[in-house]
C-alpha cells in the first residue's frame, strides 16, 4: 500500500491535483467525460487516509452502480490496503438499506424488512388499483407506479400529495398511492424509492439519529452527481449538515451536467447548477483533459452535444492524437447491421491485437439485443447481455426469491401470493380472493388468514388443502432458515415445494435453462455464504435476499473469463454511464429508434436523446463504430427509419462510411415478408468461412444459457422458431408492455402472432420479435 502523498498526487494534472488535495469547504467538480472524475474520487479518498489523518469509517462514497462502488472499493484498497475495508462505498440504496437496517426501529421498521423492486411494486399497484376499482384503461398500474415514484423522489408523501390533488386523475392517483403505501407498511415492505425516502424522513424526524451519522461521516463523496434526484440531494444535506459543536462533513461531488440521462427518474441537473447557490463557500474545478479517447472521438463527442442550447460550453481534449477514423455502416435490415458488427469484431480480433472482452455494443432499447444475441450465437461469438434478459428477472429466479422472501416475511403479501400456487397446488383465483376477503373482513395479514383460510367464505376443501400444505412448507422452511445457511434454505425450498422436480420432468427445452438458473442462484447463495462467513459473521437469508435486490444491471459485466479473452458486451446506453471500452460500435442509430421515438418533437427529450448520445460515444477509448439499419421491424412490422439526426450533426471528415444507404441491395420484402429475414444473416456466416456448423462449443454453451437446445440450432431461423410457445388465456409478461392474457392465436414457427391483451391496449404482436414471457 502507497501511503506517500507525493506519490497519490504524482499522476494527476494540476486541476486533479487540486481536487484531491483540496480541503475546508464543499467542492464540486464539473467535467466531461474521460477526465478523470471518478479517478480524483478514488485519490482524495486515499489522500484523506494518508495525508489528513482520516479514518476510514469517516468516509462515505456513493456511486451509481454497484460495480462502480466495486471497483472504486478495489481501487481504494490498492492504494491504501485492507483498511479500505471500513468504508462505506455503496449505491444510495445499499447506503441506505444499511442504515435502515440498523435504526429500524426509530424508522417503524421490522428488522427484516422486504425490498420490493420495479416489478414488484408494479405488481402490489395492480392489486391496489383493482381494489380500489380503478379503470385499467384510464389508469394502467404502469401508469400509476410512475406516478407514485416520482412523488417519492421529490419527496411527496401520500397525504401532502392527497391534499393538494385537484381534479380526478390526480385524486386517482392520490388514492392509489395511500393504499399502496399502506400495503407496503402492511408486508413490512419499502420499494425502491421508499429506502431513499424513508431514510431522509429519519433523519429529519430523529435528530439525534441523524447526528451520530453526521458524527461519524466526516467525507460525503457522491460520484455521478448529476444524476441524483431530489430525495437523494436532500439526503446528501441531511448527512452534512452542521450540528450544535458539529463543524458539516466535507462534501465533494463530481458530475457533468452533458451526462444528465435520467431525468425520467427525476434526476436533475439543477443539482449540479445550483450547487453553488446551495452551498455558499462551495469551490468548483473544472477539468478539460480527457485521458480515454482519441481527438477524432473527442471532436464526434463535442460536435453533438454542442446541439444542446442550455449547456455552459466546454470542450474536452485529449493528447492523444487523432487516431482511427469512425467507421460507419448503413444496413438493410437490422440483421444485416447484427452480421456486420458480428464481422467487423471478427476481423478485428484476428487483425489487431483486439480482445472480444475490449468491444463493447450499444443499443437504445433492451429489445435491440435479441438480433445481436441471434448472430452471435450462429458465428460463435461470445458475448454477454447487460439488462434485458436480466438474470434477476427471470421466472424461475423470481419465484425462488419469492419463496425465500416469503419465509423471511410472513407478512410479504406480494411475494407469497406469486408463489401460493406455484407449483399448482389446487389454489385458484377464487381461493385466493377468498382469502384476501377473510383478511379485509377481520383486519389481519394475508398471511394469518392463509392459516384460517377454512374460516374463508365460499373456499372449497380442495383449496384449504393445498393452502394447508403451502403453510406448513413454509413453517418447515422458516425452522430450518433459523439453522441453515442460504444456500441449504433455497435448495430445500426447490426440493420441497415441487418446483424443481416440475422442472426436472417437463419436455419444454426452455425449463432445462430454467433448471440451469436455479442451479446459478444456488451458486450465488453459497458465494454469498463463504464470503460472508470469511468475514466472521452469520450468513442469514434475510442478508442474501438483501443482497440479491441491490444487484443492478450493470453487475453482470464479467470481469474476465478463464481464457482472459473476454466475452463482447452488448448493453443498453444506459447502462455504460461511467464505463470505458477500446472499441464501442454504436448500433440502430435512426430517428425513432435513437433519437427514440417518444423524444422527436419534445425538445427537452431530445436533449436528455443527445446527452445519451454523448455518454455513448465518449465510453469509446480508440475506436468507434456507428450504423444503422434502413428497414427494422417494430413489434412485428417492418418500418422504415430515416437516419439519426445524431449522424447529421457528425462533421464529415470525421466519419468513413464503409457503406451507404445508395449502396444497398433493393429491399424487396413485403408486409408479409417476415419469414424471409433469415437471408441477410447468411452473408454473416460466409464471412466466418462457413465456422459455424451446427454449434461451436461456444456457440452451444450459451445457446444453453438461453435456454435454447444448442444441438439443434444450425441457422438464425431455427433459432427464431424457439419463440415462447402461447396459448389463448395464457397470462404473459412483455418486456415493455407489462402483464397481458393472449387473445387469440395465429400461424405457426418464425410468423406465428398472438394477439394480447394489456390491459390499456390490446395488440397483435409477432411472437418470435416479442419479448413475451409465459407467466
Ligand atoms: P466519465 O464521465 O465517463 O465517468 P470520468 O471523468 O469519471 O469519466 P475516469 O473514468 O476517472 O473519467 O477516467 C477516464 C480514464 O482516464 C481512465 O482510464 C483513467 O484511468 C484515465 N485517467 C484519468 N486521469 C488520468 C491521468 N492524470 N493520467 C493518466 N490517466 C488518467
Ligand atoms: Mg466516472
Amino acid at each position: 500500500p502507497q501511503l506517500d502523498p507525493e506519490a497519490l498526487v504524482a499522476g494527476l494534472n494540476g486541476p486533479q491535483r487540486d481536487a484531491v488535495t483540496h480541503a475546508g469547504s464543499p467542492l464540486l467538480i464539473v467535467a466531461g467525460a474521460g477526465s478523470g472524475k471518478t479517478r480524483v474520487l478514488t485519490h482524495r479518498i486515499a489522500y484523506l487516509l494518508a495525508a489528513r489523518d482520516v479514518h476510514p469509517g469517516q468516509v462515505i462514497a456513493i456511486t451509481f452502480t454497484n460495480k462502480a462502488a466495486g471497483e472504486m472499493k478495489e481501487r481504494v484498497a490498492a492504494l491504501v490496503g485492507n483498511r479500505a475495508r471500513l468504508m462505506w462505498v455503496s449505491t444510495f440504496h445499499s447506503a441506505c438499506v444499511r442504515i435502515l437496517r440498523a435504526e429500524h426501529d426509530h424508522a417503524g421498521l421490522k428488522s427484516t424488512f422486504s425490498i420490493y423492486d420495479a416489478d414488484d411494486s408494479r405488481r402490489l399497484m395492480q392489486l391496489v388499483a383493482r381494489e380500489l376499482d380503478l379503470d385499467p384503461k384510464r389508469h394502467p398500474a404502469r401508469g400509476l407506479a410512475t406516478q407514485v415514484s416520482n412523488l417519492k423522489n421529490e419527496l411527496v408523501d401520500p397525504e401532502t400529495f392527497a391534499a393538494r390533488a385537484k381534479g380526478p386523475m390526480e385524486r386517482a392517483v392520490a388514492e392509489a398511492y395511500t393504499l399502496y403505501q399502506r400495503r407496503l407498511k402492511e408486508a413490512h415492505a419499502l420499494d425502491f424509492d421508499d429506502l431513499i425516502m424513508t431514510t431522509v424522513h429519519l433523519f429529519q424526524s430523529h435528530p439525534h439519529v441523524a447526528e451520530n451519522y453526521r458524527r461519524r461521516f466526516r467525507h460525503v463523496l457522491v460520484d455521478e452527481y448529476q444524476d441524483t434526484n431530489h430525495a437523494q440531494y436532500q439526503l446528501i444535506k441531511e448527512l452534512v449538515s452542521g450540528t450544535e459543536g458539529l463543524e458539516p462533513a466535507e462534501l465533494c461531488v463530481v458530475g457533468d451536467a452533458d451526462q444528465s440521462i435520467y431525468a425520467f427518474r427525476g434526476a436533475t441537473i439543477r443539482n449540479i447548477l445550483e450547487f453553488e447557490r446551495d452551498y455558499k463557500d462551495a469551490r468548483t474545478i473544472m477539468l478539460e483533459q480527457n485521458y480515454r479517447s482519441t481527438q477524432t472521438i473527442l471532436n464526434a463527442a463535442n460536435a453533438v452535444i454542442s446541439r444542446n442550447p442550455s449547456r455552459k460550453p466546454k470542450r474536452l481534449w485529449s493528447d492523444q492524437g487523432a487516431g482511427e477514423s469512425i467507421v460507419g455502416y448503413v444496413a438493410d435490415t437490422e440483421h444485416a447491421e447484427a452480421d456486420w458488427v458480428a464481422r467487423e469484431i471478427d476481423r478485428l480480433t484476428d487483425d489487431t491485437d483486439a480482445r472480444p472482452g475490449d468491444v463493447a455494443v450499444f443499443y437504445r432499447t433492451n429489445a435491440q439485443s435479441r438480433v445481436f444475441e441471434e448472430v452471435f450465437i450462429r458465428v460463435g461469438l461470445p458475448y454477454k447481455v447487460v439488462g434485458g434478459v436480466r438474470f434477476y428477472e427471470r421466472r424461475e429466479v423470481r419465484d425462488a426469491l419469492a419463496y425465500l422472501r416469503a419465509i423471511v416475511n410472513d407478512d410479504d403479501t406480494v411475494s407469497i401470493r406469486r408463489i401460493m400456487n406455484t407449483p399448482r397446488r389446487g389454489i385458484g383465483d377464487r381461493a385466493e380472493g377468498a382469502v384476501e376477503a377473510l383478511s379485509s373482513r377481520d383486519r389481519i395479514s394475508f398471511g394469518a388468514a392463509m392459516r384460517r383460510a377454512a374460516d374463508a367464505p365460499g373456499i372449497s376443501s380442495r383449496a384449504v388443502n393445498g393452502i394447508g400444505d403451502f403453510v406448513a412448507l413454509l413453517e418447515g422452511l422458516r425452522e430450518l432458515s433459523e439453522t441453515a445457511p442460504p444456500e441449504e434454505v433455497l435448495e430445500a425450498t426447490l426440493t420441497r415445494s415441487g418446483y424443481l422436480a416440475e422442472l426436472e420432468e417437463s419436455t419444454d427445452p426452455q425449463d432445462a435453462g430454467r433448471v440451469e438458473n436455479l442451479q446459478e442462484l444456488v451458486s450465488v447463495a453459497r458465494e454469498f455464504t463463504e464470503r460472508v462467513e470469511g468475514n466472521d459473521e452469520q450468513a442469514t437469508l434475510a442478508g442474501f435476499l438483501e443482497q440479491v435486490a441491490l444487484v443492478a444491471d450493470a453487475d453482470q459485466i464479467p470481469s474476465d473469463d478463464p481464457d482472459h479473452q473476454g466475452v463482447v458486451t452488448l448493453m443498453t446506453l444506459h447502462t455504460a454511464k461511467g464505463l470505458e471500452f477500446p472499441i464501442v460500435f454504436l448500433t440502430g442509430l435512426e430517428d425513432g429508434v435513437f433519437p427514440h421515438m417518444r423524444a422527436l418533437g419534445d425538445n427537452n427529450e431530445l436533449e436528455e436523446e443527445r446527452r445519451l448520445a454523448y455518454v455513448g460515444i465518449t465510453r469509446a477509448r480508440q475506436r468507434l463504430y456507428l450504423s444503422r439499419a434502413v428497414t427494422r421491424s417494430a413489434w412485428g412490422a417492418p418500418s422504415y427509419n430515416p437516419t439519426s439526426r445524431f449522424i447529421a450533426e457528425l462533421p464529415e471528415e470525421l466519419v468513413r462510411w464503409e457503406r451507404t444507404e445508395g449502396s444497398y441491395t433493393s429491399w424487396s420484402g413485403t408486409g408479409g415478408g417476415v419469414g424471409n429475414r433469415g437471408g441477410s444473416g447468411a452473408s454473416g456466416g460466409a464471412a466466418r468461412g462457413g465456422g459455424f456448423s451446427g454449434g461451436t462449443p461456444k456457440a452451444a454453451a450459451l445457446a444453453q444459457r438461453l435456454g435454447i437446445d444448442g444441438s439443434k440450432l444450425s441457422t438464425a431461423s431455427e433459432l427464431r422458431q424457439a419463440a415462447p410457445k402461447v396459448a389463448v388465456g395464457d397470462r404473459v409478461n412483455h418486456q415493455r408492455y407489462g402483464l397481458g392474457r393472449v387473445l387469440a392465436v395465429e400461424g405457426q414457427g418464425p410468423s406465428a402472432r398472438a394477439q394480447i391483451d394489456f390491459g390499456d391496449q390490446t395488440m397483435w404482436l409477432v411472437l418470435r420479435h416479442a419479448p413475451v414471457e409465459k407467466i
